[in-house]
C-alpha cells in the first residue's frame, strides 16, 4: 500500500461503514471474503503492515521454478477439517496441497545430548500443508477483496458506544495509523483477534465489567508463547539416510523438529529441503539470549541430530511469537498453555458481550477441538457471518 496523500488523509480521518472487522488474520479475512461475495459493505482494519496475523510464510522460487513457502506460523491442517478443505478447493489451491513427509526413523535426543533413532511416533503423519506456505491461502483470499475495503497499519485503540447503550446505537472505533488518528463509525463490529489482545489493548467506553475482562484474559492464545526456527538446505539430505526429519529433544533449544520440505521424494533428491523446530526453551530464557546466538545454538543442535551437513543451512529464519505484541500478551509469556478445554463464556449481563461480535480462532468450539486452530478461525467466522447475515 502507498502512503496517503494529504487529501486521502483528510478523507480517511472519519469514516463510516456498516460493518467493521478488526483483525486481518484468517478469521477476519474469511468474514470479509464472504461479505464481499454477497456485496455487503464493510471495512477490515489490520494493525500490521501485512495480512495473515499468525500466518507467516517465507516464499522462494525453487530450482524447478515453482513457488515454495516455509511457515513460521501455522503449517498443518488435518483430514476432516472440512472448512479448511472447502476453502482450499474454493480458492483453487488443491494442486498445492502436500502431505506431511514422515517416512523413516525419528530421532530422540536425551538431556545429555545422546541421540538415538527409532520409531518414536511424533510425526505429523496424515497432516497436510500448502506447497507455497499457509500465506498462499491469505494471498488467495486477499486477491478477492477490493483494496479499498482493507486498511493496513491501522490499530484499533478504543471503542465507544454512541448515545444510549442500545443495540442499534452505532459504535465509534478510534484507531492509530501511520498518518495519524482515525475514527470509524460502524453499526456492526467484529473483533477477529485473540480475546487477550481485545482485553489488554482496547479501551471500552463505557468500560467492560471486570467479569468480561477476566473471561477474555483467561482465554490463552494458541501458540502465542511459542517460536519457530526454519533452516533451509539445498535438498532434504536426511531422507537418503532413512530419517524422517522428525526429532524430539530433552536438551534443546528446540524441543521438536519436523521436515517441511516442499518435495515428497523419499530419497531427498529434489531441493530445497527444510527442517523446522518449536522451542523447548521458555520465552524468558529465549529473551535472555541474542537472536543470532539462539540461531547458532539451534543449528548446532540440528547438526548433533542430523549430521554435519545440517550445520550449513542456506537460510535460517526465526520468528518468536511470544514477543510480538500483535499476537502475545504478558500472560502468554508466563507459560505455554494447552488449548482451552472450555468454550469462551462471556457474562451475559455485560452489554458489550451482546453488542460486539466476538470472533477469532480462540472463540471456536472447544468440544470440536477447533479452538486455536486454523479450522477454528473459519468456524468462528462462519458463526459471525450467521449473525451478520441472519
Ligand atoms: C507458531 C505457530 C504454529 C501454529 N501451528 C498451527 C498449525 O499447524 N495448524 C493450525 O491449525 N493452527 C496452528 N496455529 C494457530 C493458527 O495460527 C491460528 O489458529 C490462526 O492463525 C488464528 O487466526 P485468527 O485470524 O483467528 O487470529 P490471528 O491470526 O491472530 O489474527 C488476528 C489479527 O488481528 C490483528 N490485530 C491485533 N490487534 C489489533 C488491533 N488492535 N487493531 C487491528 N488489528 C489488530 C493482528 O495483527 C492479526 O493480524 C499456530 C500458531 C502459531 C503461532
Amino acid at each position: 500500500m502507498q502512503a496517503e496523500t494529504p487529501e486521502d488523509a483528510h478523507k480517511n480521518a472519519h469514516l463510516d461503514t456498516e460493518t467493521l472487522i478488526v483483525g486481518g488474520g484468517l478469521c477476519g479475512l474469511h468474514t470479509s471474503f464472504e461479505l464481499g461475495k454477497r456485496g455487503r459493505s464493510h471495512m477490515i482494519v489490520e494493525a500490521r503492515r501485512r495480512l495473515g496475523g499468525r500466518i507467516l510464510s517465507r516464499r522462494l522460487s525453487s530450482p524447478s521454478g515453482q513457488e515454495v513457502g516455509f511457515d513460521l506460523g501455522p503449517a498443518w491442517f488435518w483430514p476432516g477439517q472440512r472448512r479448511m478443505e472447502r476453502l482450499i478447493v474454493e480458492l483453487g489451491l488443491e494442486a498445492d496441497v502436500v502431505k506431511q513427509f514422515g517416512d523413516g526413523d525419528a530421532l530422540f535426543e536425551d538431556a545429555a545430548g545422546q541421540v538415538r533413532r527409532g520409531l518414536f511416533g511424533i510425526a505429523m503423519l496424515g497432516s497436510y500443508r500448502l506447497r507455497g506456505g499457509m500465506a498462499q491461502l491469505i494471498e488467495a483470499l486477499a486477491q478477492t477483496l477490493p483494496s479499498s475495503s482493507i486498511r493496513l497499519g491501522w490499530t484499533a485503540e478504543s471503542i465507544t458506544w454512541q448515545g444510549e447503550m442500545q443495540s442499534e446505537a452505532p459504535l465509534q472505533v478510534t484507531l492509530q495509523s501511520e498518518d495519524g488518528p482515525r475514527i470509524v463509525t460502524c453499526h456492526q463490529l467484529v473483533l477477529a483477534l485473540p480475546p487477550r489482545l481485545a482485553q489488554q489493548r482496547l479501551r471500552f467506553e463505557p468500560p467492560a465489567t471486570p467479569a468480561l475482562a477476566e473471561a477474555l484474559r483467561a482465554t490463552p492464545t494458541w501458540m502465542a508463547g511459542q517460536g519457530k526456527l526454519v533452516a533451509l538446505y539445498e535438498r532434504p539430505f536426511w531422507r537418503s539416510r532413512g530419517l524422517s526429519g522428525d526429532a524430539i529433544s530433552q536438551r534443546g533449544p528446540l524441543g521438536e523438529v519436523h521436515d517441511i520440505s516442499p518435495s515428497m521424494d523419499p530419497e531427498g533428491r529434489n531441493g530445497p529441503g527444510a527442517l523446522f523446530g518449536f522451542f523447548a526453551l521458555p520465552p524468558s530464557q529465549r529473551q535472555a539470549v541474542e537472536k543470532e546466538a539462539l540461531e547458532r545454538a539451534c543449528i548446532a543442535q540440528l547438526a548433533r541430530l542430523f549430521g554435519t551437513e545440517a550445520s550449513q543451512p542456506t537460510q535460517v529464519w526465526l520468528k518468536d511469537w511470544a514477543f510480538d505484541p500483535r499476537t502475545a500478551t504478558d500472560d502468554d509469556r508466563q507459560h505455554m498453555a494447552p488449548h482451552a478445554e472450555h468454550d469462551l463464556m462471556l457474562p451475559e449481563d455485560d452489554p458489550w458481550q451482546q453488542r460486539i461480535l466476538w470472533s477469532g480462532s480462540e472463540t471456536a468450539s472447544a468440544a470440536q477441538r477447533n479452538n486455536g486452530y486454523l479450522e477454528g478461525a473459519l468456524e468462528a467466522s462462519e458463526r459471525t457471518l450467521r449473525r451478520l447475515l441472519g
